[in-house]
């Protein structure tokens, strides 16, 4: 328990007016979350915050993500803020257009335009503890101030590329899926494709008609189940807006159907991963007739310890004439194509990069310095953990949507933000009605959190196998390890006890 304590600047008088008065708030990042957030605090009467995005336009992954095929694997009723249904969802999973003009449309009917500060990134963060404000630097040079932050950043933004010999020295077309290059047309090329993840299967089965001849360089086969994608007709779209609690049930059902699955996805339980395997298999032999190819394409891990692939078309595009799997492992990039290790060259035009992101959750997104000139860097430098994954102990007022251990292998992400954010707006009520000068988390129960986290992380699925959800030392920061609803119950509320609470008159201790 911390005792009162007052310093010399407990007075901080204008910093004191601005802060009971305006209360600025940043939200960096427009995204799902960032925009998730702006709408709840427009809710909750609190208009004085800005969002800063350093594209030039809101969306996060749906703004960027435009490769063809490019879609959601989250059902649609699923995949949209459980406070901004919408009926007009045309199939089951949405394509990345239709995701991108949802949040367009949710920016102008919560008039957040005037709050979007386009093409501004922030660099560092520092945290005055006397005035109980963050300062936010630009890469503009300009310094902003803020009570409260909102980082909703992403995590899977930054294209991871292959460390592969030679990548610079390709003379076609070369691109990553994140960053698709629509000026390149495909038609007749002969194009290669590395990777085999979530990206790669909603690629290949999109271009395929269109490219001459395509290879598939996997390195490691992943499950796959099928998609069961399905129109939403103009009827079905109609009812539904006419009865939103249609819409409820329809998401409520997808998501508990995601939750009674989800042992069979996360848990490290053969018998039920036997379940899923079992599925991907049927599908994989009712898609594929060579069995030389069927085995090359079954993976050898266990079900969910990498995440599951979603299609109803990707195995089937290797049935396709001008469709090759190469599996020999990539040697080198030569400026002609690919040399694998076998000593077979294969020659492209152009090579398309599904290989995934940087794990943006894992390290601080700039330099960020908290109490006492504490660095998120040399805190996180042993892995990412915070308080739930949304609030970090030593870095007061600043709160993380989507951050370390809040992902899911089996279900829809937002599930988890929209804790966060009504965690994230009761802490910045009770700041600004309470005139906190800050709430900080408390050690000892981040500790205590994260001990029981790693704890449960031992009987989970993903410690069986090297994946992007492992840290190179083999912890997992980046998947809470139990069902979605436990970790809602955990996260929603903000409780006081939990948080040490300063004022601008001393401190005011936490009971335990
Ligand atoms: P990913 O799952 O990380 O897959 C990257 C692929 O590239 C893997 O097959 C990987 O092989 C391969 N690879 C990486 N480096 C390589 C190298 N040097 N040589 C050969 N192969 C290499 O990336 P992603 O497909 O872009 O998906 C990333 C995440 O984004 C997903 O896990 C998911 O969370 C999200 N996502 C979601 C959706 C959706 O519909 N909701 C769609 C797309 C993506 P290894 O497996 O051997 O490492």
């Amino acid at each position: 328990m911390n005792a009162p304590r007052s310093t010399a600047s407990d007075s901080p008088g204008s910093v004191r007016a601005t802060g009971s008065r305006e209360f600025p708030i940043a939200i960096l990042g427009a995204g799902f979350g960032g925009i998730g957030m702006a709408i709840q605090l427009r809710k909750a009467g609190i208009d004085s915050f800005t969002l800063f995005e350093r594209a030039d336009e809101i969306g996060g992954t749906w703004r960027d993500n435009t490769y063809p095929g490019a879609a959601c694997d989250v059902p649609s009723h699923a995949y949209s803020l459980s406070f901004e249904q919408y009926p007009g969802w045309r199939r089951k999973f949405s394509p990345a257009d239709e995701i991108q003009a949802y949040l367009l449309r949710l920016v102008e009917k919560w008039k957040l335009r005037d709050h979007l500060r386009l093409g501004t990134e922030i660099v560092e963060a520092r945290f005055d503890e006397a005035a109980g404000r963050w300062t936010l630097r630009t890469q503009g040079g300009e310094s902003v101030h803020a009570r409260a932050v909102v980082s909703a950043v992403g995590g899977l933004v930054d294209p991871a590329l292959p460390d592969i010999p030679g990548l610079e020295s390709f003379r076609g077309e070369r691109f990553h899926t994140a960053r698709w290059n629509h000026d390149y047309d495909l038609t007749g090329r002969r194009v290669g494709v590395i990777g085999t993840g979530a990206s790669a299967v909603q690629v290949v089965p999109s271009i395929a008609p269109q490219v001459a001849r395509l290879t598939v360089f996997q390195r490691t086969p992943g499950w796959v189940v099928p998609k069961r994608d399905a129109v939403y007709s103009d009827r079905t779209r109609k009812l539904l807006a006419r009865m939103p609690g249609l819409l409820h049930l329809s998401r409520g059902f997808q998501y508990w159907m995601s939750e009674l699955f989800g042992p069979i996805v996360f848990l490290d339980a053969p018998r039920l991963s036997a379940i899923g395997e079992r599925l991907s298999l049927a599908h994989l032999r009712a898609q594929v007739k060579d069995p030389v190819l069927r085995a090359k394409l079954r993976p050898d891990f266990q079900f969910g310890c990498k995440r599951i692939l979603i299609s109803d078309d990707y195995w089937a595009s290797f049935e396709r004439d001008n469709v090759e799997l190469v599996c020999d492992g990539i040697e080198e990039i030569v400026p002609e194509g690919i040399r694998t290790r076998d000593g077979t060259r294969y020659e492209l035009d152009a090579l398309i990069l599904a290989t995934g992101f940087q794990l943006g959750l894992a390290k601080a997104p700039f330099p960020i310095y908290g109490r006492h000139g504490r660095s998120l860097d040399e805190d996180w430098s042993t892995g990412a953990v915070a308080y739930k994954g949304l609030a970090i102990s030593g870095y007061p007022n600043w709160f993380l949507l989507m951050g370390p251990n809040t992902g899911p292998g089996h279900t829809s992400v937002l599930v988890y933000t929209e804790a966060q954010i009504r965690h994230a707006v009761a802490a910045i009520r009770a700041l600004r009605d309470q005139q906190l000068r800050y709430v900080d988390v408390r050690r000892d129960v981040q500790d205590r959190y994260n001990q029981q986290i790693q704890r449960r992380m031992q009987h989970m699925v993903w410690p069986t196998c090297h994946s992007w959800y492992l840290s190179p030392d083999g912890t997992n920061h980046s998947l809470y390890p139990g069902f979605a609803f436990e970790y809602v119950l955990g996260a929603r509320r903000f409780q006081p006890r939990e948080y040490e609470l300063a004022r601008f008159d001393g401190f005011t201790a936490p009971s335990q």
